[in-house]
């Protein structure tokens, strides 16, 4: 679990508007608060540098939206890693993006600081869905913005696509889901959307068409079988790619490797701790750190693991704490192995596509 490596998130709160489903601690900003905020970070990665001499191998710009800070400011925040951190050549530098920034935003002034994979959070190809969920770009912005991507000579990009839209069906899915495998990206993220209290879709929902409990979970099992035929392997619960470019920043999350969150409301993980910045620029500002206890836990292990199509090895378990996994887990997951929801290979345990549905009450009871 730990090692010399480190991932760098950093935390970008701006957005050009509020979407109806989010959660994510971000807000409209203006330029000056952009201003603030990027010496902000700078000072703060200044900061932990003095805090750790691990290797930087990823870095992640993400929100918020980190392409409304404009490339200069961008490049200026990973050129301030580079010069405090130890950065491998070869680190995977991601930055999440708006599909419509194509026109406004210069990748190729990013490639030259180093950043080579882009996220986009499209959400869906179909535009009856798009209004429903407040976006304001079109499919031909996704497309216009990944053919400049690709220009300035970065290959690696994901598009975020979602579940459980107002009036989702299987066709539209599959639309959507045409849609990304024709733009030939490597990496589709596909995310069931959540009522989350404080949004606007939670607190008008009456007025929303969503799909049923039922509804949602076919389009679940329906996107894995259809992005498999399409060559995107399933890694992680919500995770597809093409072999091979598997998001190394995002797999720290669920292998506990150490990260260190910098920005408003930054999650880190590092050296056995958790700790995250409060959610407000000014606790940022005034360096309000919120400590989150020990982390790596025997049972944050078996449940991060379990998020994996890998699933959890129980010879790693064994070497990671000593000790085998209980009588009573070994029981456990064979009642759910019977039942189609775990698979059982070799040392590792797994879930089953219908599994992961139902993953959250299952690790409940695991664990
Ligand atoms: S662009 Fe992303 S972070 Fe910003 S409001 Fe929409 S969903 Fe939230």
């Amino acid at each position: 679990m730990n090692s010399n490596s480190l991932g760098i998130y950093i935390h970008i709160p701006y957005c050009r508007s509020k979407c109806p489903y989010c959660d994510f601690f971000s807000m409209r900003g203006n330029k000056a608060n952009y201003i603030e905020y990027v010496d902000l970070l700078k000072n703060s990665v200044k900061y932990w540098s003095g805090k750790t001499d691990k290797t930087v191998d990823t870095i992640y710009l993400g929100g918020g939206t980190p392409s409304v800070l404009g490339a200069d400011s961008v490049y200026e925040i990973i050129k301030s890693v580079k010069e405090y951190f130890n950065v491998t050549n070869n680190a995977e530098i991601t930055m999440e993006a708006n599909p419509s920034s194509g026109k406004f935003f210069d990748f190729e002034k990013v490639k030259e600081i180093g950043l080579n994979r882009v996220s986009l959070g499209i959400q869906s190809a179909n535009s009856n869905e798009l209004k429903k969920l407040g976006r304001i770009h079109s499919r031909e912005d996704v497309i216009n913005t990944i053919e400049l991507i690709k220009k300035a000579g970065i290959d690696n990009i994901s598009l975020d696509i979602m579940l459980g839209i107002p009036e989702q069906s299987q066709e539209s899915l599959r639309e959507t889901i045409d849609f990304c495998v024709n733009t030939e990206v490597k990496h589709i993220s596909s995310y069931i959307l959540k009522l989350e209290e404080n949004t606007f879709f939670y607190k008008n929902q009456d007025r929303y068409n969503f799909p049923d409990e039922d509804m949602t979970s076919d389009l679940y099992l329906y996107s894995i079988e259809y992005l498999r035929e399409n060559g995107f392997n399933q890694y992680e619960i919500s995770n597809f790619s093409k072999p091979g470019f598997e998001s190394r920043h995002n797999l720290k999350y669920w292998n506990l490797n150490d990260y260190l969150g910098i920005g408003a409301a930054a999650h880190s993980f590092l050296d056995g701790r958790r700790f995250y910045y409060g959610r407000s620029v000014e606790d940022f500002k005034n360096n309000i750190i919120i400590n989150d206890g020990i982390g790596g836990t025997k049972e944050e292990y078996i449940m991060l693991k379990l998020r994996l199509k890998s699933g959890l090895s129980l010879d790693e378990y064994k070497k990671a704490f000593g000790e085998d996994v209980s009588k009573d887990f070994l029981n456990k997951i064979n009642i759910y192995n019977k039942a189609g929801y775990l698979d059982i290979k070799n040392d590792s345990v797994s879930f089953s596509d219908k599994g992961f549905l139902v993953s959250n009450s299952i690790i409940s009871e695991l664990i």
